[in-house]
C-alpha cells in the first residue's frame, strides 16, 4: 500500500495529525486498517415517536415552525421549534449557535441527527446536527464509530477514512484465490470498504472475518518462518553426566519428560539459540527437566543460569539442586538481592572466572554488576511472573544463550501458538506415575467445622496442611478472615499440632527457615497468604484450605491447589466461600471443583476474563491485532494456523504469484 501520510487528507494539518498518531495512524493505509469500534445504523429514519430511553436518537426530516429567544446565563439563546413528519414538535436549543438564526428560516426543511430529551411530554435537544440534504446527515447509511483521541471527532475520522479509501482503492486481494472460496471470505477491496462504510449490517462481520483471518495468517506465517530458521539437530546425545543423574533417581522419567528433554537437547546442540517454552501443569516435574538439561549444557563447558520469580522459590531450587547435582561435582551458587557485601563479591568473582557451573537466583542474577565467563543456557522458572523487560535484559548478558522458559500457567493452545508464536513449545501432559488427582471440595460456612475435622484426620496420619487467606491483617470493615487472626484461632482448634504463619512481610530468612521446618515435617500446618502459591514443593502436605476462595483468580487457585497432590498420597483442596457469592463466583469455583486440568482452567479463565488479564499477555507488546479477537476468533486462529502450515509447505519463500501480496503484507508488518 501507499505510504501517503495522514496529513495529506484535506483539512488535516500537523496538529490534528498528531492526534491521529496517538491512535497509531501515521499513513492513509494505517487509516484503512483502523477498525471502527461500532456502527451507527442510520438506514432507517427515526422519528421522535421511535425514541426510547436506551436509544434517544433521531434521524429524520423536520420543518421549522417557530423561533424565539430565551434569556440564559450568557445573554440569550435561540430556541427553534420544529416538527417531524409525524407532526411531533421538537425544541432545538441553539446554545452558542445564535448564527443559526439566519439560516433556520420558518417553514424551511432540514435533516436532523440528534440526541433528544423528553421532559413533561415535550422533546428537546441541544446535541444535534442539521443538514440541508438527506445524504449529508447519513440517512440511509451505516456510519462507522471510531475510537477517538484528543480533539478528534467522528466527523474528522469518517472524512479521513473515506478519503483514504478513495485514494488507495482498489485494494488487491491479499489471499490466494482458493482461500476466498474455501472459507467464504470476501475480496479485500470490498472488505476494506465494508469495514468502514458497510451498506448492510450483515456485511460487517463478513468483512471483519476476512480481515481478521488475513492478519492472523500473516502473523502465523511470520512466526513459523522465524521458528523454521532455527536449525535443529537430528539426534540428541545424552551425556554421561545426565545418565548419572537419571540413574540415581528413585523413579523413572515420564514419557513426556523424556520427549521434552530430547527436544531441548537437540536445541542445545544446534547452532541457533533455543527459544523454547516448556509448559507443564503444576507438579508435572518441570524442575527435573531443567536440571537434566542444565547438565547437558554444563557437560559441554557452558555456564547455566536458573532464575526464579521469588527469593523463597529460588532458595528452594538451590537446595534441591545442591542435593541432586553437587554429588555429581557441579559447582552451584546462589544469588539474590539479599546476597550482599563479601559474600556477593565472592559469588560475582566465581561467576566471572568460570568457577561456577550453575547459578541459581532471582532476577538479581542479571543485575548490571553480574558477569559470566561463558553463559550458554538460561532457564526461567514460572516465566509468566517476569516482565518482558527482565527476560530481554537477561538475554543480553551472554552471547545469545539458549533460553528455556517454564510455566505452569498454560495458555490455551490456540493462544499459545499465537502469543508465543516465535517460541518453540514443549508440553508435559502426563503426571508422574501414581499421582492421584487432588479432590476439591467447595465448603460453605456451615460446613467449616466438618472440614476441620477431616483435616485433623490427615494430621493424625502424619500429613500436613496449608491454610491460605487473602490478607495478613484484619480490616474491620470487610470481615474477611486474615492470617494473623486465623493463626490464633486455628491454634485453639488444633492445640496439639504445631503451626507457623508465613507471609510477604516476614524477612526472607525467616520465611526460608519456616519453609524448611515445614518440609522437614517439624510443623504440621502453615497459615499463609498466597506467598505459597508458586512452586513450593512439599510432597507430604495433603491439604490445601483456601478461605474466601472467591477472591482469588482461577490461575492462582490452580497454582495454590498444585501445592498438594505432589506424591502418591491422596490429597484435598477445600475452597471455602462466603454466603453471598455471585453467579460468576459460583461458576468459577465449580470449574475448580470439576477439573484438575490446568489447560481447561486456563481456557475457562480466558473466556471469563479475556486475554488481556491472562498473566503475561498484557505486558507483551507482541499483540497488535486490529480485526481479530483472541477470545472469540479461536476458529479463525485454527484456520490460520492450518493454512500457514500449508502455504509454507507449498511455497516456503512465498515466491508464487498467488502469495505475492501475502509476502508484501508480511514485509510491511516487519517494518
Ligand atoms: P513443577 O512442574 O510444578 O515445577 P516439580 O518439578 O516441582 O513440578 O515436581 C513435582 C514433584 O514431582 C517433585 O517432588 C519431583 O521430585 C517429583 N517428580 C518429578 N519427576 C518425577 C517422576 N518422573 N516420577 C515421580 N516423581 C517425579
Ligand atoms: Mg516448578
Amino acid at each position: 500500500m501507499h505510504e501517503k501520510r495522514i496529513d495529506t487528507v484535506p483539512g488535516i494539518g500537523k496538529v490534528t495529525a498528531r492526534e491521529f498518531q496517538r491512535l497509531g495512524i501515521e499513513t492513509l493505509s494505517d487509516m484503512v486498517l483502523f477498525s471502527p469500534r461500532a456502527y451507527d445504523d442510520r438506514r432507517e429514519e427515526r422519528l421522535l415517536k421511535d425514541t426510547t430511553i436506551e436509544d434517544p436518537s433521531i434521524n429524520c426530516r423536520i420543518v421549522i415552525i417557530s423561533k424565539s429567544f430565551f434569556p440564559s446565563r450568557r445573554g440569550r439563546t435561540l430556541k427553534v421549534t420544529a416538527e417531524d413528519d409525524n407532526g411531533t414538535p421538537l425544541d432545538i436549543l441553539c446554545f452558542n449557535r445564535e448564527f443559526l438564526d439566519s439560516v433556520l428560516h420558518l417553514d424551511s426543511v432540514w435533516y436532523i441527527n440528534a440526541t433528544v430529551e423528553r421532559r413533561m411530554g415535550r422533546f428537546s435537544t441541544s446535541q444535534f446536527e442539521l443538514k440541508r440534504r438527506k445524504e449529508e446527515i447519513g440517512i440511509g447509511k451505516i456510519l462507522p464509530i471510531y475510537p477517538l483521541s484528543g480533539n478528534l471527532t467522528e466527523k474528522i475520522m469518517r472524512n479521513a477514512s473515506s478519503y483514504a479509501l478513495s485514494v488507495l482503492s482498489p485494494f488487491p486481494d491479499e489471499l490466494p484465490d482458493r482461500l476466498y472460496i474455501k472459507y467464504g471470505f470476501i475480496h479485500h477491496d470490498k472488505a476494506y470498504r465494508d469495514i468502514h462504510f458497510p451498506s448492510r449490517m450483515e456485511d460487517i462481520e463478513k468483512a471483519r472475518r476476512t480481515l481478521a483471518f488475513t492478519e492472523l495468517l500473516v502473523m502465523e506465517i511470520k512466526a513459523k518462518r522465524e521458528r523454521g530458521k532455527r536449525e535443529k539437530e537430528s539426534k540428541s546425545i545424552t551425556t554421561p553426566l545426565e545418565m548419572k543423574l537419571i540413574s540415581s533417581l528413585p523413579f523413572d522419567l515420564t514419557a513426556d519428560q523424556k520427549n521434552v528433554l530430547d527436544e531441548i537437547r537437540k536445541d542445545l546442540d544446534s547452532k541457533s539459540p533455543m527459544e523454547r517454552l516448556l509448559q507443564g501443569d503444576v507438579g508435572s516435574g518441570k524442575t527435573l527437566v531443567a536440571w537434566i538439561s542444565a547438565l547437558h549444557a554444563i557437560s559441554k563447558g557452558g555456564q547455566v543460569a536458573f532464575m526464579a520469580p521469588t527469593e523463597l522459590l529460588a532458595h528452594q531450587h538451590a537446595e534441591g539442586a545442591a542435593k541432586l547435582l553437587s554429588p555429581l561435582g557441579i559447582r552451584i551458587c546462589f544469588l539474590s538481592g539479599d546476597v550482599k557485601g563479601k559474600g556477593r563479591a565472592l559469588v560475582l568473582d566465581a561467576l566471572r572466572k568460570g568457577n561456577v557451573d550453575l547459578a541459581i537466583g532471582t532476577h538479581a542474577l542479571f543485575s548490571s554488576d553480574v558477569g559470566f565467563k561463558n553463559l550458554t543456557y538460561v532457564i526461567i522458572d514460572e516465566q509468566h511472573r517476569f516482565g518482558v523487560e527482565q527476560r530481554e535484559s537477561l538475554k543480553r548478558k551472554g552471547i545469545k544463550p539458549d533460553v528455556l522458559s517454564m510455566t505452569a500457567t498454560p495458555i490455551p493452545r490456540t493462544l499459545a501458538l499465537t502469543y508465543y508464536a516465535d517460541l518453540d513449545i514443549s508440553t508435559i501432559k502426563t503426571m508422574p506415575k501414581g499421582r492421584l488427582p487432588v479432590k476439591t471440595h467447595l465448603v460453605s460456612e456451615q460446613k467449616r467445622e466438618e472440614m476441620l475435622s477431616s483435616i485433623e484426620v490427615e494430621f493424625i496420619r502424619g500429613h500436613q496442611a496449608y491454610f491460605v487467606y487473602p490478607r495478613i491483617e484484619s480490616e474491620e470493615e470487610d470481615g474477611l478472615r486474615d492470617v494473623n487472626t486465623m493463626y490464633e484461632e486455628l491454634k485453639k482448634r488444633f492445640p496439639s499440632y504445631s503451626s507457623r504463619m508465613i507471609h510477604s512481610k516476614l524477612p526472607e530468612e525467616e520465611k526460608m527457615e519456616i519453609l524448611n521446618l515445614f518440609r522437614d515435617g517439624k510443623i504440621n500446618y502453615l497459615v499463609s497468604t498466597s506467598v505459597v502459591e508458586v512452586g513450593i514443593d512439599v510432597p507430604n502436605a495433603t491439604c490445601m484450605v483456601i478461605e474466601h476462595a472467591e477472591r482469588f483468580g482461577l490461575a492462582a487457585l490452580h497454582q495454590l491447589r498444585g501445592r498438594v497432590g505432589r506424591s502418591t498420597l491422596p490429597s484435598y483442596c477445600f475452597l471455602v466461600f462466603q454466603k453471598n457469592l455471585t453467579e460468576d463466583g459460583i461458576e468459577r469455583l465449580k470449574i475448580m471443583r470439576d477439573t484438575n486440568d490446568g489447560f481447561r482452567i486456563a481456557e475457562k479463565d480466558l473466556l471469563i476474563r479475556g486475554p488481556g488479564e491472562i498473566t503475561g499477555i498484557r505486558q507483551s507488546g507482541f499483540l497488535h491485532l486490529r480485526f481479530s479477537s483472541l477470545v472469540t476468533d479461536s476458529d479463525l486462529i485454527e484456520k490460520a494456523q492450518l493454512e500457514a502450515e500449508d502455504i509454507i509447505q507449498r511455497d516456503p519463500g512465498l515466491l508464487k504469484g498467488e502469495n505475492q501480496n501475502l509476502r508484501k503484507a508480511i514485509e510491511a508488518s516487519l517494518r
